[in-house]
């Protein structure tokens, strides 16, 4: 169902069109929007910052991670200047650690460039910025009247407009940006943007739409339809790859062998104990091939833990491997790292479980 369009009065005397259904999520959100702590703000640094973060991340948990990193490094500067381990451990138990690594090549390009790029083009050139990230910042930094659609504003759009388009198609893509734009009052993006977003976030809900108190109800065809739980609609399940993890702690002495993850999988930079990938035939040959004719036993900790990624379920199992005074050869890329300094490296939430299970 498409909307008419109706002339208002905007700040600065000049007449805009705004859609109606704009003006009411706009009413809604002065009403109902979401406190953030950096809602107040127009600094770029500070945005960017929040988006980073709550990509793939729920708000409750990203506020303390924002709030760590404004305090550690106010400044987009003092970010800049960090290294790839300090930031890391920060981000440590967030996941998807390429937006931490990619949050300091971001960070010394804008510092190269003597600040953040005011365009959505501009900002698109910065690492780890797509689409949603760079219209967030344009138009909440620098007014540019850019749509955002993000999941909420997918589900929005697809309810009340009653479109099936998938929302991961190129159609539906483009489809839904084009309708959000069309939304979008060329004189407040900021707020027509947090206002879908927190409108998604809080009442229009996958689950538990607050239709009886909504602001747009008598134009949703998805509630006249009765199509609210079927829309928005996805094309692709993905595949989801399992990969058995055994991770051996070794103990020797009070030293314990690290490796840090390289690049092309999972965890990048983070720091691990002896990882055995596949089956125990595998695992059984790498510890006689590290503990050779020593008399060190392998002990189980856990077996059968599971850890859920988006493209892959971790099923790890955790052992320890007590040298004593013996010193065994590691692999390549492991070096001895004393137990009282694993706290300066960061680590996979995983590997933090087998820690603490580990008996002192
Ligand atoms: S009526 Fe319900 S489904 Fe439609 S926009 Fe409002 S909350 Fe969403």
């Amino acid at each position: 169902m498409k909307q008419s369009v109706e002339k208002e009065r905007v700040p600065g005397g000049a007449s805009s069109a705004v859609h109606p259904v704009s003006a009411a999520l706009l009413r809604w959100y002065d009403a109902h929007g979401r406190e953030l702590p950096w809602r107040g703000t127009r600094a770029p640094y500070a945005i960017w910052l929040s988006e980073v973060i709550l990509q793939q991340t729920r708000i409750e948990q990203g506020c303390p991670y924002w709030e760590r990193f404004m305090a550690h490094y106010p400044t987009v500067e003092a970010l800049a200047a960090a290294t790839e381990d300090q930031v890391l451990r920060l981000w440590q138990g967030l996941g998807y650690y390429s937006r931490g690594r990619n949050l300091l090549v971001a960070a010394r390009q804008v510092v190269a460039q003597g600040g953040f790029p005011r365009t959505v083009a501009g900002l698109k050139a910065l690492k780890g910025v797509g689409d949603y990230t760079a219209a967030a910042i344009a138009s909440m930094a620098f007014d540019v009247p850019v749509a955002v659609v993000d999941g909420n504003v997918y589900r929005v759009l697809a309810r009340h407009q009653g479109i099936d388009t998938p929302i991961d198609s190129t159609q539906g893509k483009h489809l839904f940006a084009a309708l959000a734009q069309e939304w979008l009052p060329p004189s407040q993006p900021a707020a027509f943007n947090q206002a879908m977003m927190d409108f998604g976030a809080t009442w229009c809900t996958p689950r538990a739409p607050r239709c009886t108190d909504c602001p747009i109800a008598d134009t949703c065809v998805a509630r006249h339809e009765g199509t609210i739980a079927s829309l928005p609609v996805k094309a692709g399940k993905t595949r989801v790859r399992t990969r058995q993890f055994h991770y051996v702690y070794v103990r020797c002495g009070t030293a314990t062998a690290l490796r840090r993850r390289p690049a092309g999988d999972i965890w990048q930079g983070l720091w691990e104990p002896l990882l055995v990938e596949g089956d125990r035939a595998l695992l059984q040959q790498a510890v006689r091939s590290i503990a050779g004719k020593g008399n060190a036993q392998l002990v189980l900790l856990r077996q059968g833990v599971r850890h859920v990624l988006t493209h892959q379920l971790i099923v790890a199992h955790f052992h320890l491997l007590d040298c004593g005074s013996f010193t065994p050869q590691l692999p390549s890329g492991y070096q001895w790292v004393e137990e009282a300094d694993l706290d300066r490296h960061a680590k996979p939430r995983l590997v933090e479980r087998l820690l603490a299970l580990l008996p002192r």
